[in-house]
This record gives C-alpha cells, structure tokens and sequence, in this order.
C-alpha cells in the first residue's frame, strides 16, 4: 500500500527526492530517471507524434502528496509550470485528511458522439422512427468498434435533440471503458451518420464528439475539522466562515467563479497532462458544464454542516460545524491509447497514480482540483494569496536574475523577506551576495 505521507519531501535536495520517490513507489531511481529524463519524450518519437516538429518543450514533473481518496493513499503525478499550486494543493490534501480525506463517485465513462442533420422534412416523425430504431442503431455503431466491445464497452443509448428549423442532432451515449474516448466516438458517428440520413431525409452535418461529456462526471465531497483549517493568527471556525463566504461570492458573480475555477483547475490540469491526457477537452468540459444552467458558476461549493442527522444525505463522517467542501464535473480522461502510447513520461506519470481504471484517474485529478479550491480559498480568506505563492515565485525570480545553485535558495529568501520580490532586488541581493563570496575567498 503506497503512503502519500513523506514528511520533509519538499526540503530535501533533488537527489534524495528522487530516492526518496522511487522507494515509496517501488522502483529504482534509474528506472525514475530513464522515465523522465529528457522531459519523457525523445524528439524522434515527438516528430512521429505531430507535425513540423523541431524540438520538444520540458515542464516540471512533480509529486503532490497526503491525498487521500475513498480511503486509500495516492501519490499524485502533476506537471505544472506555476509555483505554489504543488505545494499547495498537497497542504490542503492534508487538512482534507483531517475528515477521512476525499469522498469520490464516478459515472459511467460515457461520452457522447453527435451527428448533427438540418433540412430534416419532419423533425417529429425522424425522431420517432430514430427512438424506434434505437437497437438497430446500437448494433450498427457497436460494428464499427469490436475492440471496444471485446473490453465490456459499447453504445448504451440514443438520444435525439430537436434544434429547431429542421436542425436535428443525435447523440449516441457510448461506453469507452478506460480510453478518453474521442477517436472511438468519432469512428462511431462517421459509421452510423449514412444509416441516420437515410432513415430521416436530412442534410448530415458534423460527426463528431461533444466534449460537453455530461454523461461522464465526477462527484467529489470532503469535510474538514476547524481545527485543521487554522492558519497564522486565524482561528478555524473563523477561516472556515471566510471559505463559505468565498463560495458564495463565486456563486454570486461569474468574474469570481471563472477565478475560483481556474484555482480548480490547477489542481486537475497537472494530473491531467502528467497522464497524458488532452487537458484542452477537460478545460472545455469544466467551463462548458460550469455554465450549463446559462450562468456561469462555481464548480466546486463549501457550507457549513449541520450536521451528519440533519443533512439531506447523510454524510460519512461530516459533524456539525464542519467545512464541506463539494464539486460536480465532467472528466474525459483515459489510462490506454492516447499520448500514452507514445510518451514514456506520461506512462511514468500514470503508473506513479497507481490507478486503475479511467474511472478513478477522474475521480483523483477531481480531488487534487478540490484541494487545490480549498487551499486557494483559505488563503484568499485569511493572508491573502501573494503571501505563500510570493515565497515560491521568488526562486523563479531569482534564477531570471542569474542565480545559480545554492544562490537561488539564498537570494529568494532575502527578497521575499525584504518585500520585494523583483528581478532588480534579486539581481542586486545576488551582487552583494557574489561580492561577499568574492572577499571572503581572498
Ligand atoms: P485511441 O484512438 O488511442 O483509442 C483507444 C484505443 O484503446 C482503442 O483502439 C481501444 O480499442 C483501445 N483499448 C485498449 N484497452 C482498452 C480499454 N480497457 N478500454 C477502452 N479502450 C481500450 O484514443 P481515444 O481514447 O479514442 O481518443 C483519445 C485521443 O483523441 C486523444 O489523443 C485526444 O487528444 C484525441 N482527440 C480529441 C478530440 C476532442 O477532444 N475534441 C478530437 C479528436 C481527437
């Protein structure tokens, strides 16, 4: 059983971290280092994989830890350029820990093809006839996919939108096990597209997916203690109240909420491309459903319960005066086909998930992203953001100053101390430092 505890993991050197990594995961560190060397993808394969290539384009590979999903320990691979949302995100994963950690439900991995008609004579009777043939239309899609339904997938169900002005859209539900999906859903929509046509009398008109995949979601639920949200001078109940009136705020105003949900997003994104994942469906599917009622919402919601008796649904482990924290959306991910036949650091990525299913990799990169909201919040209601993403960002200041080595850490300390974190406070810490070091060698 992995353990997403590893006290210190952030303060050691990267030597030892990669150590430290490969024995909690159970590999060697050569194996480790041969993954993600060279960012895990050669220029040879990359130039196999897309078009025009001159080169390949590396980001940091990091672990976020103490997340703890449905009862077990994950380690969480996540590739993300921004500091602070690594760091951040695990702290919050652990406060979440506090209540049993992360509370995770998954539809079905159904996503959904579209094959739209327009000039369709008679928009009632083709749907009738559509529904009719419902089976009929199944058997054919299934035809087009027998390697899907070999693996226990296949088209669940048809259904038929009416557009207006004899526009006509069909959408097959199809079950994709453990791929994203959307090259199979393709295939299916071109298949079925000549059979829809002929049945209805329409134009055809795109074949594709939707990567409004609804139909595939993830439900995410934590409860926290007070005591585990207290933050510098800030008492728990009091950070708690300022959560929920941050949440509130997102839900009252959509400026708010696409801010609130990007802070989501930094929490999903990385796991999603450190699997290898397309995260530009996932990000269209996130602001697509967030804006389903034809308002643009908040993803995730905190409250305060009332209380396991008093609640609805009641909930594992949820007492009175705890912080609930809540999301629902769409993710299209997969764990076969994909990038991941191809990029050696994205296999790396999923197997240090240690997931098995499609299923789960969405539930834990939804749960990272909860974290991720929660830390945001916390911060936003009680120091403010600047604070902890400031003492990150110095180090990149400092290396855009020309630090090196120990210097980074060094020079990043002094500017951040000092208030100011600037390239030109960072360029002249940095002189007085080299100047220091120069006159003490003489
Ligand atoms: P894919 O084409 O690699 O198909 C998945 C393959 O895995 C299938 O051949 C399937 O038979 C096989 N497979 C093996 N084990 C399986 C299992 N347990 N469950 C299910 N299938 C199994 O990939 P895909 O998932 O169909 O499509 C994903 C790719 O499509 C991504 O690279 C994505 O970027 C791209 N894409 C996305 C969009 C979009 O989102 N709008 C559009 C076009 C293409």
């Amino acid at each position: 059983m992995v353990t997403s505890r590893i006290p210190g993991f952030y303060k050691l050197p990267l030597v030892e971290r990669r150590h430290a990594a490969a024995e909690v995961l159970g590999v060697k560190v050569s194996e480790l280092e041969s993954a993600l060397g060279l960012g895990g993808f050669d220029v040879k394969t990359a130039d196999k994989t897309i078009e025009n290539v001159v080169g390949t384009y590396a980001l940091p590979f990091a672990l976020g830890l103490n997340l703890q999903m449905n009862g077990r320990d994950y380690l969480v691979p996540m590739v993300v350029e921004e500091p602070s949302v690594v760091a951040a995100a695990s702290n919050a994963a652990k406060m979440a820990r506090a209540g049993g950690g992360f509370f995770a439900e998954s539809d079905e991995p159904i996503m959904i093809a579209q094959v739209q008609l327009d000039r369709v004579p008679d928009v009632r009777e083709a749907t009738r006839l559509l529904i009719d043939r419902k089976a009929e239309l199944c058997e054919l899609a299934d035809r087009a996919v027998p390697n899907l339904i070999a693996r226990g997938g296949g088209t669940r169900d048809v259904i038929v939108r009416d557009l207006g002005e004899g526009w006509l859209v069909v959408h097959l539900l199809v079950d994709c096990r453990d791929a994203m999906g959307a090259n199979l859903v393709n295939t299916i929509a071109e298949a079925v597209s000549g059979r829809i046509a002929l049945w209805t009398g329409g134009r055809i008109g795109l074949r594709i997916l939707s990567n409004l995949a609804d139909t595939r979601c993830v439900r995410i639920r934590c409860a926290i203690p007070p005591h585990a949200l207290v933050a510098e001078g800030h008492a728990g109940e009091r950070v708690r109240d300022g959560i929920v009136r941050a949440s509130e705020f997102a839900s009252r105003d959509p400026y708010r909420a696409a801010t609130h949900n990007k802070g989501i997003m930094n929490g999903i994104d990385p796991v999603v491309i450190a699997t290898g994942n397309d995260w530009r469906a996932v990000e269209a599917g996130a602001h697509a459903f967030a804006a389903r009622s034809g308002r643009y919402s908040p993803l995730a919601t905190w409250r305060i319960s009332r209380g396991a008796l008093n609640e609805a649904r009641p909930a594992e482990g949820e007492e009175e005066g705890w912080l609930v924290g809540e999301m629902e959306l769409p993710l299209q991910l997969g764990i076969v086909g994909g990038t991941l036949r191809v990029h050696e650091g994205a296999r790396f990525g999923l197997m240090v998930s240690g997931v098995e299913t499609a299923q789960e990799l969405a539930m834990l990169a939804a749960s990272m992203g909860l974290a991720s909201n929660l830390a945001a919040l916390r911060a936003l209601a009680t120091v403010g953001i600047q604070k902890g993403h400031m003492a990150l960002h110095a180090r990149s200041v400092a290396i855009a100053a020309g630090a090196t080595g120990d210097l980074v850490e060094s020079v990043a300390l002094a500017i951040f101390e000092a208030n100011n974190v600037t390239v030109d406070a960072a360029r002249a810490e940095l002189m007085k430092l080299t100047s220091s070091f120069a006159s003490a060698a003489q």
